[in-house]
């Protein structure tokens, strides 16, 4: 008789948990998964679909008022907050029953309840309370929106989990962070036309972004009519009638209809059973694992938001990936976390890969810079003036592109396909030698040849 259940055990049914499950069973292991919510995890239920859908409607309020540049006469639109939330659920549904389907398909053991560690070989089902016995478990449980525990009111504030289905659009809105989905969310919000207010506790949002893009992007938010306020936190919230009232550090009051937090996300480890299964984790409960995403604890893996390396699906379902091939498949790989392009799905959008100005000159000393600011053919007839920027980052030495930033319609889309030649070592040169596609505004990366110089600053 075997003397484990399973080969492997996965714990949470998200970008990370599903791929190493159905990839695992591909190469003939015993898989079983648990999801204690919905499977698809963050990405697909509350995460990256439903946030880009919603960025969609928000970029409607342009495309309008662009239309009339264009000869179009367009009558004042009407938006429904209602039905494009049963629209997206409608999708999210969709989605969540192709990914529990296919791990079906692929011969894995599907669970519908909340599993916990209940020793290194061992996995407890709480619902059934059944034990399971796993020659090995992955740790695949990704993070949640993180509350300070002690903020007065926080029961009154919402985060990115509640505002994918609030009954109705709120006409103000305050969001807290300068993050990811603070800057996401003002998009959305803004676009579909609530008064929106991001407070941020820095000098400047996006911490960690080329700060040529930090800067546009801050403008384009403000002259769009976002209202940034920086070097606050929010200190308490408190309702007031029907209003909710967030307290700003230094006395200001900001009034509004929803108070969203956006500052950060927390690793899903508390309960979990890991302490007991002697599984180190960090100061936020991240589980600490190697390159080859296994924790202290040989027959336990993780991998994903729960490791708090980079939080992103692609790298969670790569690491899934590396994880069953190299166990399970005889063929061992890491996941590689150089050169991974992101994009801020802000409005407009931000597309970055490989380094800021700022870490290069750390990592290679001098730097070329080359920067385009155009405002996009698009916007010409449509009146509008916003101006889309797009910057490389060259070492000097080497020539080599080390970084890629773009801001404006499609600069994810772009700088996805600018990731493939810089992490084949293209040279400037390379970009250079590549004939443009004319016209488009990502012809600009190939055509920009006049270095920036920086501003004489003039005498004090
Ligand atoms: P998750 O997808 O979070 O999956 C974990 C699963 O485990 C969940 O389904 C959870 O219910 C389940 N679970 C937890 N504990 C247990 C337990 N004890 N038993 C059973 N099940 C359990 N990334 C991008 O690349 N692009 C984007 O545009 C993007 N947008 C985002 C927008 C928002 C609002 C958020 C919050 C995140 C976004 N992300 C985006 C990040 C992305 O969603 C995550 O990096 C990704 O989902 C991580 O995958 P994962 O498998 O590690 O965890
Ligand atoms: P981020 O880490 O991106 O941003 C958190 C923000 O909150 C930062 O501005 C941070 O400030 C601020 N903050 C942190 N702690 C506090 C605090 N105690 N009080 C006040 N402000 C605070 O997290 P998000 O929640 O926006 O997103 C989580 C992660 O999900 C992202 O990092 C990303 O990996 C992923 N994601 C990816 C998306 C995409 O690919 N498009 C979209 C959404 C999420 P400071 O910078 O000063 O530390």
């Amino acid at each position: 008789m075997a003397p484990f259940d399973v080969d492997l055990f996965v714990i949470g049914g998200g970008s990370g948990g599903v791929r190493a499950a159905r990839i695992a069973s591909g190469h003939g292991a015993r898989v079983a998964i648990a999801e204690e919510y919905r499977f698809g995890g963050t990405c697909v239920i509350r995460g990256c679909v439903p946030k880009k859908l919603l960025v969609y409607a928000s970029r409607f309020a342009d495309e309008f008022e662009d239309a009339r540049g264009y000869g179009w006469t367009v009558d004042p639109p009407a938006f429904d907050w209602t039905k494009l939330i049963a629209a997206k659920d409608a999708e999210i549904t969709r989605l969540e029953a192709i990914y529990r389907s296919g791990q079906m398909r692929a011969g894995v053991d599907v669970h519908d309840e909340r599993a916990e560690v209940a020793g290194p070989n061992a996995v407890r089902l709480v619902k059934s309370g059944r034990v399971i016995k796993a020659g090995r478990i992955l740790i695949a449980t990704g993070g949640r929106p993180y509350v300070d525990p002690f903020m007065a009111g926080r029961e009154h504030v919402i985060t990115s989990d509640e505002a994918f289905h609030l009954a109705e659009l709120p006409r103000r809105v305050v969001i807290e962070g300068g993050g990811y989905i603070a800057v996401e969310f003002a998009g959305i919000f803004h676009g579909l036309g609530a008064e929106t207010t991001v407070v941020y506790r820095g000098d400047k949002i996006l911490r960690g972004f080329d700060d040529d893009m930090r800067d546009a992007l801050t403008e384009e938010l403000l002259a769009r009519g976002i209202r940034i306020v920086t070097r606050s936190v929010i200190e308490r919230v408190e309702q007031r009638g029907s209003d909710r009232i967030a307290h700003l550090s230094g006395g200001v009051e900001l009034a509004a209809d929803q108070i969203m937090l956006a500052i950060g996300r927390r690793p899903n480890t508390s309960g979990l059973g890991l302490e007991t299964a002697g599984v180190q984790m960090g100061p936020t409960g991240a589980v600490i694992v190697d390159q080859r995403s296994q924790s202290n604890v040989p027959s336990i893996f993780a991998v994903g938001d729960v490791t708090d390396r980079v939080n992103l699906t692609p790298v969670a379902i790569r690491e899934g990936h590396a994880f069953a091939d190299s166990v399970f498949g005889g063929k061992p790989w890491a996941a590689d976390h150089n050169l991974i392009p992101t994009a801020v799905f802000s409005t407009p959008e931000i597309g970055t890969v490989g380094l800021s100005e700022a870490d290069a000159a750390k990592f290679h000393g001098a730097l070329d810079i080359y920067k385009a600011r155009f405002r996009p053919m698009k916007g010409v007839l449509a009146g509008r003036s916003e101006r889309m920027v797009m910057k490389l980052v060259v070492a000097q030495g080497s020539q080599k592109v080390v970084g890629c930033h773009v801001l404006g319609p499609d600069a994810g889309e772009i700088v996805q396909m600018a990731a493939i030649a810089m992490r084949m070592g293209a040279t400037k040169a390379d970009f250079d030698s590549t004939m443009a596609l004319h016209p488009s505004s990502a012809e600009e990366l190939v055509t920009i040849r006049e270095k920036w110089v920086p501003p004489v600053k003039a005498a004090e």
